[in-house]
């Protein structure tokens, strides 16, 4: 596939590709050219030269293109859940679901197409004032492998809207959804360099983008470090930036939560996606009085998950989606065991079927009683381990769980009001879940505190990181 600039298909300046692997097989997916900051500056231009064009035109009509997409992505949903599937590992009914996400994302911010207007405002002795809200111009956005195409829409989705033009730089291990998802965007009559999107390293073509004079605005998802450097070559130009970092994020179980329910629900936040989800349960409080019970049934449903390549009906994880990380958490596990950091009850290896022995599979596991010291406490996991302490009261769970450099998600499983209120005031995050966990809908904001980021994205706030207010005064 070829990167997308100025509305065509491009090769990189370089004339040099990558390979997309797919991560269940090894198998060669498809390659992509290897963007330089000559590709990513051609980009800025085309979204340069398309800016005037697309702001101009009403909120109304830029809603039209992006309904059309929204049609031709439903239409076309089996198709690309099959090649997310292929170059990013997830079972095909988590890619369908995150195809739809994309639509739902999209059909979202159309809806909010005449929301946004200035406003006219009487001020005391002077007369009158009105504001208005005008596009930024071009912006950028840098995303990871683990919701490719969910991402997008988060970005894409508000600044295409309130008038902007965009140039995306997609993981380099998931950028083929993104590519087909922007050739849906062309053919639904987006205009020639609305939309640009640029393979290739994040050290070269990501941070060509952050450093380009002409983008007014990035938007980064990705882990905590890389955010920092984003922050701070847009610091130089004093550009706006919304940063999605990683998640540690803490799930409470307290003694009256109905059991069934926090286990599905651990089950689903802990190992969708094979645990690379960013408000993935990261570190499970349990209180000690529920506690053997609640591990029993936890143990058993692990037991029930079928791994296996995401392509085959019957698997409920995938594999990791790549070397790095299958690496880290073979030595995160093996650390653990070797340290005596807590009990592995089941999982901690590499399958050994022979399906699983071509991709970056592993076990889902459930480690018990987890010393606080433990790394698999400290660090964020971005894999399908499961670390489980004990805990006296919601006291101690709530000081435990705030006891982290993040802030991204927090969920408590109770039937106790006050139980709720406490945890839904104490607990440090920027989303809290009360008998659930996992879900989020672009209707509501979504980001962290603390090193999970810094601004929101989705809900009708999300748009005014994409505009410009001014105020206008009037002596009448
Ligand atoms: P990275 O931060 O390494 O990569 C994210 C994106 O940044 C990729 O497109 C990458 O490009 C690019 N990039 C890498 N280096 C630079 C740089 N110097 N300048 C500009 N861009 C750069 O994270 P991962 O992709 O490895 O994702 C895993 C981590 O991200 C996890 O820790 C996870 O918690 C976090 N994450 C957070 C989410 C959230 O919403 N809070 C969502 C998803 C993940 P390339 O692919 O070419 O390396």
């Amino acid at each position: 596939m070829k990167m997308q600039i100025n509305g065509n298909a491009v090769e990189a300046c370089s004339g040099e590709f990558f390979n997309i692997v797919n991560p269940a097989t090894g198998e060669l997916v498809d390659r992509v050219p290897k963007g330089t900051e000559n590709d990513a500056s051609m980009a800025v231009e085309a979204a340069s030269s398309a800016f005037n064009g697309w702001a101009s035109i009403s909120p109304q009509q830029r809603a039209g293109i992006l309904y059309r997409a929204v049609g031709i992505v439903r239409q076309r949903k089996d198709e690309l859940a099959v090649l997310l599937t292929r170059e990013q590992g997830k079972p095909l009914a988590e890619a369908k679901n995150e195809i739809e996400g994309f639509a739902h994302v999209l059909e979202y911010y159309c809806g909010l197409a005449s929301s946004f207007h200035g406003d006219f405002v009487p001020v005391p002795q002077n007369g009158y004032a009105f504001t208005v809200k005008k596009p930024l111009g071009i912006c950028a956005a840098i995303i990871p492998w683990n919701m490719p195409a969910l991402i997008m829409a988060w970005k894409i989705g508000p600044a295409l809207i309130s008038g902007n033009t965009f140039v995306l730089k997609p993981a380099s291990n998931t950028p083929l959804t993104n590519l087909t998802l922007a050739s849906i965007l062309s053919e639904a009559g987006l205009p020639p360099g609305v939309l640009n999107i640029v393979t290739g390293s994040g050290e070269v073509v990501g941070e060509s983008l952050v450093k380009s004079s002409k983008v007014k605005k990035i938007s980064f998802t990705g882990e905590a470090r890389t955010g920092k450097r984003v922050a701070e070559l847009a610091a130089g130009g004093m550009k706006r930036v919304t940063l999605e970092l990683g998640g540690s994020d803490p799930m409470l179980v307290c003694d009256d939560a109905k059991l069934e329910d926090a286990v599905l629900g651990a089950l689903r936040g802990r190992f969708y996606n094979c645990g690379q989800t960013c408000t993935a349960v990261k570190r499970l409080f349990v209180f000690e009085s529920v506690a053997e019970e609640f591990i029993k049934k936890l143990e058993a449903g692990i037991r029930n998950l079928r791994v296996g390549n995401g392509m085959h009906e019957n698997s409920d994880m995938g594999p990791l989606n790549n070397r790095r990380q299958w690496k880290y958490i073979r030595e995160l596990v093996a650390d653990v065991e070797e340290k005596d950091e807590g009990r592995i009850v089941t999982g901690g290896r590499v399958p050994e079927s022979s399906a699983c022995s071509k991709g970056y599979f592993f076990e889902p596991t459930l480690v018990v009683d987890v010393l606080r010291e433990s790394r698999l406490l400290k660090e964020e996991v971005f894999g399908p381990v499961l670390p489980v302490v004990r805990v006296k009261n919601l006291d101690e769970a709530i000081e435990e769980a705030n006891n982290t450099c993040y802030g991204l998600g927090a969920s408590i499983w109770t039937k106790n009001l006050d139980n709720a209120r406490k945890g839904c005031e104490q607990l440090n995050a920027g989303i809290i879940w009360l008998n659930q966990h996992l879900k989020v809908a672009p209707e509501v904001p979504f980001g962290g505190t603390r090193q999970s980021g810094i601004g929101r994205e989705n809900g009708p706030d999300s748009l005014s990181e994409y505009l410009d207010l001014k105020t206008v005064m009037l002596k009448i």
